[in-house]
């Protein structure tokens, strides 16, 4: 009983996603008192990894670290070894094989075309028949690479992906993707890139080390007697749930993933492989054993693999929520939310859930390295 309201802990932490972890982490380097409460019996939320036969499965979707943000990576790389992964997926459409992100790699497939000039031209005539600025994904799509890879690589994919026609989605989603003149097929623009040799959940036991775990333990059920035992709050669940969805539901794409183990070394080559076309159920299949180079942690092939289907659709109470669904709507109601919450004087709202964001994993653990700032002084 050493803090201000004499409470046995200065922080509960809800959620042991990678928020949750560091901010935990945190705290006891700090010398404070917390304690982290997880609905679900394993930690590391969303980049759960399980080991199936030598093999780290991404059991919540694939999880490639990237980032431009060089706290980020000294912060993290503390907690892991990271390998060289570098993301490459590639495309299938009806059999025809592409490579991403959009390159001289897939115009050449695309067009036959051999040369940067030669691309640029194909692109430039391809988006002419775009005039005014772009109001929706698909003229934004056409305007960055034209209509044949539109139709191809974009159109398909992105309407299972988010359940709607291109014509209705926003412009912005599509602008993540790199398109190059060059043979490059590296998917993020950044500077660091790799995944965590022995896993992710491994690297997120390394920041709780020494944390106090309640695994199997719903905060919302059991709010007041755990809001006894500390001071503040840390909350990384969806922010509409805390408030009991007073407002309504905030919306978001689920997506869920059949997984297989198969007695075969090589299934597809690649760790992802985007099926494109409109008409096969899946979006991508992943192949775990590519984000570790078919090895084992000691360099031995694997003999078998593992994969995973993915299938996207559109969230309902009670699924698992992944995608944030950044429209007007769910802005609008999410801002009212955040009213709500400003309120709440002992509770922050972090994550992807809390925030409502669709934040990337690095983008999380530097909300999670402010917050400390902000709760600890800067280090
Ligand atoms: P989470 O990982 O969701 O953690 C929240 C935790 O809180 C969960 O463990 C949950 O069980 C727990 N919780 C919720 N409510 C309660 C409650 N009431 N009581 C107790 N516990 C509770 N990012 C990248 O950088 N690269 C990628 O390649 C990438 N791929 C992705 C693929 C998919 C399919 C998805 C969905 C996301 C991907 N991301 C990727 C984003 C990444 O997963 C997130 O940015 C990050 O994991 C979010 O961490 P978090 O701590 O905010 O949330
Ligand atoms: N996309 C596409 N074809 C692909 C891969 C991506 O059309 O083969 C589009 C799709 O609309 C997707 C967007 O590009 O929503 C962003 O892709 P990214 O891989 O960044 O999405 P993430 O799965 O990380 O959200």
């Amino acid at each position: 009983m050493k803090n201000a309201e004499n409470k046995k802990y200065d922080y509960i932490v809800v959620g042991s996603g990678l928020f949750g972890a560091v901010f935990a982490h945190e705290a006891k380097a700090h010398g404070k008192s917390v304690l982290v409460v997880e609905k679900r019996p394993n930690i590391a939320g969303n980049v759960y990894t399980e080991k199936i036969e030598g093999i780290d499965v991404h059991i919540y979707g694939a999880h490639i670290f990237h980032t431009n943000n060089k706290r980020v990576w000294r912060y993290i790389t503390q907690f892991a070894e990271f390998n060289r992964f570098t993301n490459s997926p590639v495309a299938n459409y009806k059999g025809e094989l592409y490579s991403l992100p959009f390159n001289m790699y897939t115009f050449n497939k695309m067009w036959d075309v051999v040369t940067p000039e030669e691309a640029e031209a194909r692109i430039n005539q391809q988006r002419s028949e775009i005039t005014a600025p772009p109001r929706n994904l698909e003229e934004q799509a056409i305007m960055l690479v034209g209509r044949d890879i539109f139709e191809k690589l974009i159109k398909g994919y992105t309407e299972k992906q988010w359940g709607r026609d291109c014509s209705e989605l926003p412009p912005f989603i599509i602008k993540r993707l790199p398109v190059r003149l060059t043979f490059d097929n590296n998917y993020f623009n950044a500077l660091y890139q790799g995944i965590p040799i022995g896993g992710y959940t491994m690297m997120i036991e390394n920041l709780l080390d020494g944390v106090e775990v309640r695994l199997n333990t719903d905060y919302l059920e059991h709010k007041k007697e755990l809001d006894t035992l500390a001071e503040k709050v840390i909350y990384t669940g969806p922010i509409d749930a805390y408030f009991g969805f007073r407002l309504g539901y905030l919306e978001y794409r689920s997506v869920h993933f059949e997984t297989e183990l198969l007695d075969m070394p090589n299934f597809q080559g690649n760790a992802a492989v985007n099926y494109t076309d409109r008409e096969t159920p899946w979006t991508r299949i992943i192949e775990h054993k590519w984000f570790q180079f078919g090895k084992d942690e000691q360099g031995n092939d694997l003999p078998k693999t593992v994969i995973s289907r993915e299938y996207s659709s559109e969230w309902k109470p009670g699924d698992e929520p992944y995608y944030p669904v950044n429209d007007e709507k769910n802005s609008q109601l999410f801002e009212r939310y955040r009213q709500l919450a400003d309120m709440e004087s002992k509770v922050i709202f972090g994550g992807r859930l809390g925030q409502y964001k669709y934040y990337d994993m690095d983008q999380v653990i530097a909300e999670a390295l402010n917050c400390c700032d902000s709760e600890f002084g800067i280090n």
